[in-house]
């Protein structure tokens, strides 16, 4: 089967690059669908530009080079470059390109794309892009996909690798869809979809094939919740009654009393146990609830009886966070606990899985590593899926290949509102934990318009004083990505040096190499830190106790579940935390009322029901929605008549 590393132009540097977008496989590389799309299909000239008054115009024209001239202090000059495509005149300024007047020549013949805006008096563009003119242009003329870029991706990158891994293997995709079911919704065949999501004809194209690998991505996810209905029916050869008295020991040697809630979650899990049929349960609560706790409290059953369990995290760090948890809690009480994660190599690694198909290790806390086909165990019969909305269906079945009749539970941060729970996960199992430990102080959270930034300094000064810390977060990494936004970058280099010069602060974004980003949140966590300037990547992060100032600029553009799940971050222990929204001016009725939602409540069940009640069709357009149940495609608000019809359609077949 072909890999990554036959495509053209990837070498070991590029794999890296993907690796860190997520991307192994050519299948990978498929699924990686674009953000957003530029529609080069239609030509948009010069003229049309200056209909627009001073507003910024998107063109798409064929035009000439008429000339070149340089403007600016002598040392420093920048091109600027005339082109005419017989409607009109314009200017493309290349700041930092002076190079392409070799190109650029007076009288070459160009397909021209770019930001156009009426300076000066003539229409000018320093965000432009050009293709030489042939016959059968690249990009001219097409809907070029756009891609979510990380680390050193860039577009063209992506667009070519896209390219080739469909030709070689996108092009012979199967279709997963039962061809019954394709029919009777009108859907197109999956080769089809998958070459029009990346490459669209049309428009028209490209919104069936988005229908199409929509109903495709939730069809597989109501296939696998029926398979873990199923599953249970199945009778087990488990005979007694798992013990619990190391359960017990260990939850009375706590230095905390547990909450009602996780009480009677890990009493349902035990009850699970003993059914003669293997479980699968998801545990939803919100952020910092304690399900950490009831994941290691419900092994001990199972591991007292001599059985192993595995309990995986979608991150490294989360991982490393759960094996000192675990220690902590089990120490002296004989559970043999082992780490592994894609780090762990050799003769170490080898170790470890001799031991683990040995029966010698009671409880493997790991990343997605565990789920690779050589890690063996002896006797699996209980998993733990930490942040479950993080793996796919695959991985899910992938773990839970390694045993016979595992019992599973699958840990939810997302909370899915109660009139939605019937629709998503049918008669799987749910367990919700609506309180958080005693002493924890519900966040406080201020909206703050923009311009009052100030005010909220002089807080967090107060706050760092008393040895606090804080989070910073902008919704875009540096200026290259769209005007008018307040980036991490440019902050972090203001906040460091002008507003905090005092306090060590750090930059985190998902650009970042995994291991910067790992060591600057360790290094947050320990306190070496105190202010931590990011963009929505601290979402899923560590458990900081200390950090309590968390401000959210532009907070408008996030969306609920984002702004909630941020606000996660702090207000972890017993000290009062504060997040400080920052909305700018031009708010619309609904991010008024998300704002006000946030001010009133903390409690996720809430905002999930209310953001359900709030979300009409077309609100969402520039706002960054995703979260409450991270499908690929598929958004759980919307699509929720997509996934009822589905939920039919699977009955009916
Ligand atoms: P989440 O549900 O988001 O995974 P965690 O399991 O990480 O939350 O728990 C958050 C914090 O709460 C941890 O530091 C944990 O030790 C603490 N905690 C959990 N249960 C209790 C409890 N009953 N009383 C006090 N603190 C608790
Ligand atoms: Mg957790």
């Amino acid at each position: 089967m072909a890999t990554l590393e036959s495509l053209k132009g990837v070498g070991q540097a590029s794999l890296r690059e993907l690796k860190g977008a997520g991307i192994a496989t050519l299948d990978d590389l498929m699924g990686y669908f674009p953000r957003d799309y530029e529609f080069r299909d239609k030509i948009v000239q010069f003229k049309d530009g200056f209909t627009f008054g001073a507003q910024q115009v998107k063109i798409n024209t064929v035009c000439t080079v008429t000339g070149q001239e340089y403007f600016g202090q002598t040392f420093k000059q920048t091109l600027k470059i005339t082109v005419s495509d017989g409607t009109g005149y314009a200017s493309l300024i290349c700041f930092g390109r002076n190079f392409l007047a070799n190109t650029l020549k007076v009288g070459r013949k160009l397909f021209l794309s770019g930001v156009f805006q009426v300076r000066f008096g003539e229409l000018q563009s320093s965000n432009f892009d050009y293709e030489l003119y042939s016959e059968h242009p690249q990009f001219f003329g097409k809907i070029l996909p756009i891609y979510p870029l990380s680390g050193k991706l860039t577009q063209n990158f992506l667009r070519k690798s896209v390219m080739q891994a469909y030709t070689l293997q996108g092009q012979y995709e199967e279709n997963l869809i039962p061809e019954k079911l394709r029919q009777l919704n009108g859907l197109m065949e999956r080769r089809d979809a998958i070459r029009n999501i990346h490459f669209p004809e049309s428009k028209e194209k490209l919104e069936d094939a988005i229908r199409t690998l929509k109903y495709e991505e939730i069809l597989l996810f109501e296939q696998n919740i029926k398979e873990a209905v199923k599953k249970r029916k199945v009778v087990k050869k488990r005979t007694v009654r798992l013990p619990r008295e190391l359960q017990r020991k260990v939850a009375s040697s706590l230095p905390f009393q547990l909450t009602d809630d996780q009480i009677e979650v890990i009493d349902q899990i035990y009850a699970d146990s003993n059914l003669d049929e293997s479980i699968s349960r998801i545990i939803q609560g919100d952020v910092g609830c304690g399900k950490t706790l009831i994941g290691f409290l419900s092994a001990l059953p199972y591991i007292e009886a001599g059985m192993q369990t595995a309990f995986i995290a979608p991150t490294e760090l989360l991982a490393e966070q759960h094996v000192k948890t675990a220690s902590r809690i089990f120490e002296g009480t004989g559970v043999r606990l082992a780490f592994l994660s894609g780090k762990l190599t050799g003769k170490k690694r080898e170790l470890l899985l001799e031991a683990l198909a040995k029966g010698e290790i009671d409880l493997l806390i790991g990343t997605h590593a565990v789920l690779s086909s050589n890690v063996v165990f002896k006797d699996l019969e209980f998993a733990i899926i930490d942040e479950q909305q993080r793996f796919g269906v695959i991985q899910r079945s992938a773990l839970l290949e390694k045993g016979k009749q595992i019992d599973y539970i699958m840990m939810s941060a997302t909370p899915i509102p109660r009139s939605l729970e019937m629709a998503f996960f049918g008669e799987l199992k749910i367990s919700t934990v609506r309180t958080m430990p005693p002493g924890r102080k519900p966040v406080i959270t201020y909206t703050v318009k923009e311009g009052n930034e100030e005010k909220i300094y002089t807080w967090v000064r107060k706050e760092l004083a008393m040895g606090h810390q804080a989070y910073f977060v902008y919704p875009l990494i540096d200026e290259s990505e769209k005007m008018n936004l307040k980036n991490a970058s440019q902050m972090h280099e203001m906040l460091s040096k002008e507003i905090f010069p005092e306090y060590k602060c750090a930059l985190i974004h998902s650009k970042m190499k995994e291991e910067d980003k790992e060591r600057i949140m360790t290094d947050f966590a320990a306190g070496q830190i105190q202010i931590l300037i990011a963009t929505s990547v601290v979402e899923v992060g560590v458990d900081v106790k200390t950090a309590t100032c968390m401000e959210i600029e532009h907070a408008e553009r996030f969306g609920l579940s984002s702004l909630h799940q941020l606000r996660g971050r702090v207000g972890r222990s017993e000290l009062q935390a504060y997040t400080f929204l920052v909305f700018s001016n031009e708010l619309t009725d609904h991010a008024k009322e998300r704002l006000r939602i946030m001010k009133e409540t903390n409690d996720g069940f809430e905002i999930a029901e209310r953001d359900l009640k709030l979300r009409g069709p077309g609100d969402i357009a520039g706002v960054d929605q995703s979260g409450f149940m991270n499908f690929r495609l598929a958004d759980i608000f919307e699509d929720i008549d997509l996934v009822k019809r589905i939920r039919k359609d699977l009955e009916n077949l």
